[in-house]
């Protein structure tokens, strides 16, 4: 950011927005997401007998499919003729005319494209046996065994990431932090190159094992070590205080995996013997038992927490957790009261992927059936964004819109009393990303 306050002279050719005394936020960060997995959950639809039970059905489950690609491919797999008899490209158009279609068969055998589809794939004049074509020659939409026909459009996960991160930018979003548990070399860079063409516009942070980081000149930052944890298969305790000592020592703070008391106790007595570095994260912190807090803080870490897995998964904790855990489940006030830095993420695509959806949770607390868990634990407004508007390596710590500072902001179209009121991506109004406008309403 150059400059800030009233009175500035605008320079020529700058893009201005007027503001309207809209509340102006640090652009948030979503502290933990997965990128790979939520593109391949957008990527594909099922269509088969289960999902989809009539031509109906199949048209209301495209348009839906379509409202969240928004122009790009929409895959659908296992259809079966029991749905609504045999498709082809005059069919598929009628249900969804402007955006390019494939919908591939239960048997793997035949693909279904509409005109588009047939036009994109470059399958329209493909001359081809495994196209059909009728007696005029005219191609038909239907593709007999001709996977490896779509090799051009194998680039759809990259065409996901794009979505997802126009989604994100809508909603403010300004920076991602991947917690892909066991990320690949390959992960990373299809990530990295996303990000370095501009598919990806946010910021980016990747999380990966110790020994796995990608070599790319794209200007993502290599994020922690992530190190998941299961309660039947702990690794050896002088191991993982190995593994956070080199994660250290190569300049990396370790992010943890603890969904259950016994891996928040197991992690971290490991970061007190391997030594704190001041940037070291207990992923979820499911389960934090109060006793654990002086320890934490003693650990130096950071909770990064998902408030809206209350309202998701609420009902469902209230049904299998015991009592005596509830009011220790997920929580956020009472950590950050004991001086312990809490951030948030969305998890997506295992929670929803919009912020706003978890911090308007953070300060209800309620399940969907509304029950509250832990009403002590919630947030206000102002806290519970704070949970998205941290620094990438110091997730706990709000970011400043100050001179000097990288101009990533999250214009809302409220004032700020409004804004804490209604807490939605629907306020977003403009998203800043260093110093561009990446999307204004
Ligand atoms: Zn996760």
């Amino acid at each position: 950011m150059v400059a800030l306050g009233p009175g500035l002279t605008r320079p020529k050719g700058a893009h201005h927005v007027d503001a309207q005394a809209g509340m102006l936020l640090p652009g948030l960060h979503d502290h933990h997401v997965h990128l790979l997995s939520s593109a391949a959950s957008l990527r594909s639809i099922n269509v088969g007998p289960s999902e989809v039970r009539s031509l109906d059905d199949l048209r209301r489950v495209l348009r839906e499919a379509r409202a969240v690609r928004d122009g790009v491919w929409i895959r659908a797999i296992g259809y079966h003729e029991s749905v609504a008899g045999p498709l082809d490209r005059d069919l598929l158009d009628q249900l969804l005319p402007s955006t390019p279609l494939r919908i591939q068969h239960r048997s793997g055998a035949m693909w279904f494209l509409n005109s588009l589809g047939l036009e994109r794939s470059g399958l329209e004049h493909e001359a081809h046996p495994a196209v059909e074509r009728d007696g005029q020659g005219r191609a038909t939409g239907r593709l007999w065994r001709g996977d490896h026909m779509f090799a051009v459009d194998d680039g759809t996960d990259v065409d996901a990431l794009g979505v997802l991160s126009d989604t994100a930018v809508r909603r403010g979003v300004t920076g991602f932090t991947d917690a892909m548990p066991n990320q690949t070399l390959a992960g990373l860079e299809t990530l990295a190159s996303a990000h370095r063409d501009g598919v990806i516009r946010q910021h980016l942070t990747l999380m990966s094992p110790l020994h796995v980081v990608a070599m790319t000149n794209s200007d993502v930052q290599v994020g922690p070590v992530k190190v998941l944890l299961d309660d039947d298969d702990l690794p050896e305790f002088d191991d993982l205080i190995q593994t956070i000592a080199d994660a250290h020592l190569a300049g990396r703070a370790v992010a943890i995996h603890c969904v259950t008391e016994l891996q928040t106790v197991y992690a971290l007595s490991a970061i007190k013997d391997a030594g704190p570095n001041g940037g070291d994260r207990i992923e979820h912190g499911s389960v934090v038992p109060v006793e654990l807090d002086a320890l934490a803080r003693a650990c130096e870490v950071t909770v990064v927490t998902q408030p809206h897995f209350i309202e998701e998964r609420g009902d469902e904790y209230l049904r299998d957790v015991p009592e005596s855990l509830r009011d220790v489940l997920y929580r956020a006030r009472t950590l950050l009261e004991a001086g312990i830095p809490l951030a948030g993420g969305t998890d997506a695509p295992f929670g929803s992927s919009d912020p706003w959806v978890a911090i308007a949770a953070a300060t209800r607390r309620a399940t969907r059936s509304g029950a509250v868990i832990g009403p002590l634990e919630r947030l206000t407004p102002t806290r519970a964004i704070d949970l998205f508007t941290g620094d990438a390596r110091q997730p706990g710590h709000r970011r400043r819109i100050e001179v000097g500072s990288r101009a990533d902001l999250c214009l809302l179209s409220l004032n700020t009393e409004a804004a804490l009121e209604s807490l939605s991506s629907e306020n977003v109004r403009a998203t800043i990303i260093a110093g561009r406008v990446a999307f204004e309403r």
